[in-house]
This record gives structure tokens, C-alpha cells and sequence, in this order.
């Protein structure tokens, strides 16, 4: 008899799922209980596989003989209990697709910097002539990417909601950025369980795999000082040069790797701009050693990369003021990158829906840094209360418009205007993309 495989949520990566259990005779039922996205609905219609909406029914879902659980629903809803309840296996979406490639896996985690890193991987295997698909959180899901075409290299971005539910899963190389707080709704308000969970991504890894780390991250280190990891682990860090596979010397960035030290290029060459961004590239240019990429060819796209959009992008400049829009920074850490990188005063546009923030953590960049800040969100009243006595302008705004227009009025020649949120941004806009390019389109029309 056919195997029975359910999968809870139809967005990206349940579709995705749902194909490739098809394409490989599963008998394959989708179950999710909000509405399914058109575009999704019509793919599981060309797929001819059985789906529900608005509900969850439990004797389809009871009689699974595996469950691929969204990132998105969590581990303590109701469907889930009862499941577990049922003792039913459950596994993640990347847990499953890894069953059906041979591929070389390089994953890419950590609470900041995912997507870029993801991207400019991606972009050096492109260059390189390699067959390469870009997947997890940016573009098309694994399990689609899997089922679609074979490739030779995914890089994939892993939150740490995907990194949950993976058991057999091995990324032959690792990248951990950095972990700090985030999501912590989701994991009990407890920050170990978070940490636990993006150190998933070394799991079953062996002496032939990689762990690339950022090595001035306190908590990675602790992490990994608790117990013997067996992976090969290379660091890359810019305050020291002790041990490091990449580091910084005189605005260099070299690559110490197989007892070789080699400059590959200076830091004003990145395309990237930014200490976050010069650990970005840091990280994928190991990546690229790894792979044995040449070292022509790691520079280039270093250096020709064209950014993502919605981080540090820049928009414009209207009156001899820049406009920046990083809509995707939305935790304080990401944002303390943003503004520690500008080199003319800012007016900072911030706020939104407070995952908990901390904005101790920002005083000292934005006494130095922010001459005005533009409240953008439903409730400014913690942004005001933290803010308020260090900068000397404040104004609450109720929409992108009249924030962009507040900014302009507020910035002179010569300064910038940097939407950097720090908070979620689901209280006035449909997601971070929507706030982005909404910033954009005010800009363009003052
Ligand atoms: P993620 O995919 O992890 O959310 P992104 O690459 O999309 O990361 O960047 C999100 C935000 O975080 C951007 O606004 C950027 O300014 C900031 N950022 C990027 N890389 C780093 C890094 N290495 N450390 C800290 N912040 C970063």
C-alpha cells in the first residue's frame, strides 16, 4: 500500500512538499486551516493532490503515516498536541526533500544576515558555471527545487523554525552568522531553546563537513566549547586574526585556508558596504574555498554582487538627501548594524510591532548617529519612552507617507533618511516587502 504523507500549511514550503511527495507516490493529503493562496491552490490542482481549507480533518490526518509540518504553525497549536498525541512522526519540510537528492547541501542560518549570505553564494556558484539552485526562505522552496530539477549545489537558507523537525538532515557545509535573541515567543521565552535550535544545523555532521562561524559571536562560542563537534570548523571574525580562515589585516580581507594565506581583496572593493555586510562576505567567501571556487571568481562576485533588496538599499537622493531602505531589519540587532554603518546623520524611521525589544542596545549608536527619529507604527510609546530624552527631535507618524514627508523636512543636504525599523511590521503593512516598497514609492514621489 501506498505510504500516506499529510502536510500541515500550504504556503511555499508545503506545496513544495506536496509535489515532490507526489511526484514520488506518496498518497499525499494537504490540510490547512486558513485559505490557500490561489497560486498554490492551482498547483496542487495541476498535481491532481487532495487538499482542505479552513480546517484540519483528523481522521485524514490520523491515518498519516508521516506528517511534514509548515515552519510557520507552531510546535504548541492545538493540531500539533493532538498529534503528537498520536505518536505520528512529524519532520520539516527540508528534512524530507533531503531524502531525495544527492546534492551538495550548504545552509546558511543565524538570526541576521541569512538571505544576503544565501544570495552571495549563490551568485559565486552562478559565476563559477556551477549547477546551483537558491532555496529555503528565498525563492522557490527545497522540496520544489528537488522535485522540479536535480542540481548539483542548493544553498539554503534556514530559519529556525525549518531547522526544527530535522533528524537525518546534514548540510555538508554549515554557515552560522550570529545568534541573538528573536522569536522568542515561539520558543518558550527561553533563549537556549532558539540557540538549540540553530545549532540543528550541525547536527549529524561529520569530519568531512564544515561549520562556518562567525567567531566573535559570544554565544556561538560558548556553544561550541560544550562539547566535541566533529565538523571541520572554520571561523572568520574582523578584531582578530588568531586562528581565523578570514580576517581582516590593513582593510585586506585574507583567506587563511589549507596552510595557505592569501589576500583576496580590500574591503572598499566589496560591493557590500557595512561591517554586518563585511562578515557577509567573509562567510561566503569561505564558503567559495570550500568549494573550490577560484579565487578570481570569489572576488568578482564579491565585489559585482548587486545587493537584496529591502537591505541597506539604497533608494535615491532627493535634495541632496539619501534615502536608505532596510524595511528588513526588523530586530534591534539588525538595525544597530544599520546605523552603525551610516557616515552622515540620519533620520531614522523606526518602529512597528515590538518583538520585545531591548533598545539599550541602540542608545549609544543613536546618540551618536540619529538627529531625528520618525515614529512609524501603531503604538511609539516605547520607542518614545527610550528615545526620547537621547535625540533631539521626535515625531509619532501614522503612515509611510507621512513619515517620508516628516523625514524630508526634517533632513538637510548631505544626511540620510533610513528606514531601519527594528520591529515587525505587520500593524501597517502586509509584511516587510510591503513597508519597503512602500518607502520607495513616497520617496520617489516627494
Ligand atoms: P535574514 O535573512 O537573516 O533576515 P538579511 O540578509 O535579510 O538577514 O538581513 C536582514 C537585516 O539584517 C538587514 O536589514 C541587514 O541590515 C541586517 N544584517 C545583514 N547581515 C547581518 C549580519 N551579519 N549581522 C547583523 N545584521 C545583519
Amino acid at each position: 500500500m501506498k505510504k500516506k504523507l499529510v502536510i500541515l500549511g500550504a504556503g511555499e514550503s508545503g506545496t513544495g512538499s506536496a509535489v515532490l511527495a507526489a511526484k514520488r507516490g506518496y498518497d499525499v493529503f494537504v490540510s490547512d486551516n486558513s485559505e490557500i493562496k490561489e497560486k498554490y491552490r492551482e498547483i496542487l490542482e495541476s498535481y491532481k493532490i487532495r487538499w482542505e481549507q479552513g480546517r484540519h480533518t483528523e481522521s485524514e490526518l490520523f491515518s498519516a503515516d508521516e506528517i511534514i509540518k509548515s515552519p510557520g504553525i507552531r510546535e504548541d497549536s492545538p493540531v500539533i498536541t493532538a498529534i503528537r498525541g498520536k505518536g505520528i512522526p512529524v519532520i520539516s519540510e527540508i528534512e524530507f526533500a533531503a531524502r531525495y537528492t544527492t546534492g551538495k547541501k550548504i545552509c546558511v542560518t543565524g538570526s541576521n544576515g541569512k538571505t544576503t549570505v544565501t544570495s552571495l553564494i549563490y551568485h559565486m556558484l552562478k559565476k563559477a558555471g556551477k549547477n546551483v539552485a537558491m532555496t529555503g526562505n528565498v525563492g522557490n522552496s527545497f522540496a520544489m527545487s528537488v522535485a522540479l530539477e536535480p542540481h548539483d549545489y542548493y544553498v539554503i537558507e534556514l530559519s529556525s523554525f525549518q531547522l526544527d523537525d530535522m533528524f537525518e538532515f546534514k548540510a555538508e557545509i554549515a554557515i552560522l552568522m550570529n545568534i541573538t535573541p528573536d522569536h522568542l515567543d515561539r520558543y518558550g521565552y527561553e533563549f537556549q531553546n532558539y540557540i538549540d535550535s540553530k545549532f540543528r544545523i550541525t547536527r549529524n555532521q561529520t569530519q568531512s563537513d564544515f561549520l562556518i562561524y562567525w567567531a566573535d559571536d559570544p554565544v556561538i562560542r560558548r556553544e561550541l566549547s560544550k562539547k566535541d563537534y566533529g565538523m571541520i570548523q572554520l571561523s572568520f571574525s574582523d578584531r582578530t586574526q588568531d586562528k581565523m580562515c578570514a580576517y581582516i589585516n590593513n582593510n585586506e580581507l585574507m583567506i587563511d585556508y589549507q596552510n595557505k594565506t592569501t589576500s583576496l581583496m580590500t574591503i572598499h572593493e566589496l560591493a557590500l558596504k557595512g561591517r554586518h555586510n563585511t562578515y557577509n562576505s567573509m562567510a561566503a567567501a569561505i564558503a567559495g574555498k570550500v568549494l573550490n571556487i577560484r579565487k578570481d571568481v570569489i572576488r568578482e562576485s564579491l565585489a559585482d554582487f548587486q545587493g537584496v533588496e529591502h537591505r541597506l538599499e539604497p533608494v535615491i537622493r532627493v535634495s541632496g538627501i539619501n534615502f536608505i531602505n532596510d524595511s528588513k531589519a526588523t530586530n534591534v540587532n539588525s538595525t544597530w548594524y544599520a546605523l552603525e554603518c551610516m557616515e552622515t546623520p540620519v533620520i531614522w524611521i523606526a518602529g512597528g510591532i515590538d518583538k520585545g525589544n531591548d533598545y539599550s542596545e541602540l542608545f549609544q549608536v543613536v546618540s551618536q548617529k540619529v538627529k531625528a527619529v520618525v515614529c512609524l507604527g501603531k503604538d511609539n510609546r516605547k520607542i518614545i519612552e527610550a528615545f526620547g530624552d537621547k535625540v533631539p527631535t521626535i515625531v509619532e507618524t501614522a503612515t509611510m507617507e507621512e513619515a517620508v514627508r516628516s523625514s524630508y523636512y526634517l533632513a538637510k543636504k548631505g544626511e540620510t533618511v533610513l528606514l531601519s525599523p527594528a520591529c515587525a511590521s505587520f500593524d501597517l503593512f502586509i509584511n516587510y516587502e510591503d513597508r519597503g516598497r512602500q518607502f520607495k514609492a513616497a520617496v520617489r514621489n516627494l
